[in-house]
C-alpha cells in the first residue's frame, strides 16, 4: 500500500515545552500533508507559526474523536493525507489518537508514526533507574480511594511504575504513593525541557517536604517514577510461609526456635519476621 494512491495517516509527535524538539522529518510531514488534525488547534498554531507552517488544522480531541474520526477517515481514503498531533508529545499516549489510529487500521489506511518527545520517556531516561523494564501507568485516579486501590494492585511489582500527574493533585497524589507503596525512591520531573525545569530524586516522605518547601514545587507539568518494590526471592516467600504456620499456634520464641532449625537462617532476622507477623495479626 502506498500513500499516493490513498491517503496516509501520520502520528506526529511534537515538543513537550522546547519547541526546538522536533525532528526534520516531522517538520517536513507537518508542512506536506493537506490537513493536520490537532488536539487544541490554538496550542498548534504556535508550534505551526514558530516552524513557519500554514497547514490547514481540524480539531481532533477526546469529546469529538469517534465522530471526527469518521470525517477523517473518508478524507484519508479520498487520497488526503492526514497529520495528527496532540498538544504536547506523542499523540495517543494518554491523548487522543487510539481511536482514529484503529479506524484508519480497519479501513486499510496506512499509518506512520513519526516519532519524538514523549514525556515518559524523557523522565525516564533521566531517572538513573537500572532497569530498561518499567510500568507506565499514566494519570492515576482522581478520587483518593479508587487511586488508592490502583497503587495496592502494584504493590510488589519490582520495577520503576511512571505516573503523569496534574499540578493540583501532585500533593494527594504524592501522599497516597508514600502511604501505599512505602518510602521508596521517587523521581519527581518537573516542567520538561522548559525554562523552570526540575529533576529531583528522593525518598516519598523527602517528597512531601519538597513539595511544602517552594509554592513552585506545586505548579506545572510532572512525571512521577517511582522505584519498584523489593525482589523477594523464592526462599524468602518460602521463609514467610513456615514462619505465618508456625505463628498460628505457636509463640513467637517457639515459631523462632523451630523455624532456626528447620531453615538454619539466621535468629536475628527470624526474630524480625516472627515480629513482623505477629504485629501484622495482633495489632495494638
Ligand atoms: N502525549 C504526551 C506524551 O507523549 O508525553 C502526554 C500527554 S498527557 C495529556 C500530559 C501529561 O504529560 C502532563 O499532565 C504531564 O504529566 C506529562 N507531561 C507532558 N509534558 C511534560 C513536561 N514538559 N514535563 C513534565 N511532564 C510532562
Amino acid at each position: 500500500m502506498v500513500c499516493s494512491e490513498q491517503g496516509c495517516l501520520y502520528l506526529v509527535a511534537t515538543p513537550i515545552g522546547n519547541l526546538e524538539d522536533i525532528t526534520l522529518r516531522a517538520l517536513r510531514i507537518l508542512r506536506s500533508v493537506e490537513l493536520i488534525a490537532a488536539e487544541d488547534t490554538r496550542t498548534s498554531s504556535r508550534l505551526l507559526a514558530h516552524h513557519g507552517i500554514s497547514t490547514a488544522m481540524v480539531a481532533l480531541h477526546e469529546h469529538n474523536e469517534q465522530a471526527q474520526s469518521k470525517v477523517l477517515v473518508r478524507k484519508l481514503l479520498s487520497g488526503q493525507s492526514i497529520a495528527l498531533i496532540s498538544d504536547a508529545g506523542t499523540p495517543a499516549v494518554s491523548d487522543p489518537g487510539s481511536r482514529l489510529t484503529r479506524m484508519a487500521q480497519e479501513a486499510e489506511v496506512k499509518v506512520v508514526p513519526i516519532p519524538g518527545p514523549s514525556a515518559l520517556i524523557t523522565a525516564f531516561c533521566v531517572s538513573g533507574f537500572e532497569s530498561s523494564r518499567f510500568l507506565f501507568y499514566g494519570f492515576l485516579p482522581v478520587t483518593a480511594s479508587a487511586r488508592r486501590r490502583v497503587l495496592e494492585e502494584f504493590k510488589e511489582f519490582v520495577y520503576p511504575l511512571i505516573f503523569y500527574e496534574a499540578p493540583h493533585r501532585i500533593q494527594d497524589c504524592i501522599a497516597d504513593l508514600g502511604e501505599v507503596l512505602g518510602n521508596r525512591k521517587i523521581v519527581i520531573a518537573r516542567e520538561l525541557t522548559k525554562f523552570h525545569e526540575n529533576i529531583v530524586v528522593l525518598t516519598l516522605d523527602e517528597a512531601r517536604h519538597w513539595l511544602d518547601a517552594d509554592v513552585n514545587h506545586k505548579k506545572g507539568e510532572f512525571v512521577l517514577i517511582v522505584e519498584g518494590a523489593p525482589v523477594r526471592h523464592d526462599i524468602d516467600i518460602k521463609m514467610e510461609r513456615i514462619m505465618s504456620v508456625l505463628l498460628e499456634t505457636l509463640s513467637v520464641r517457639e515459631a523462632v526456635s523451630i523455624a532456626l532449625k528447620l531453615t538454619g537462617a539466621r535468629k536475628k532476622d527470624l526474630y524480625a519476621l516472627a515480629l513482623r507477623f505477629h504485629q501484622k495479626n495482633d495489632p495494638v
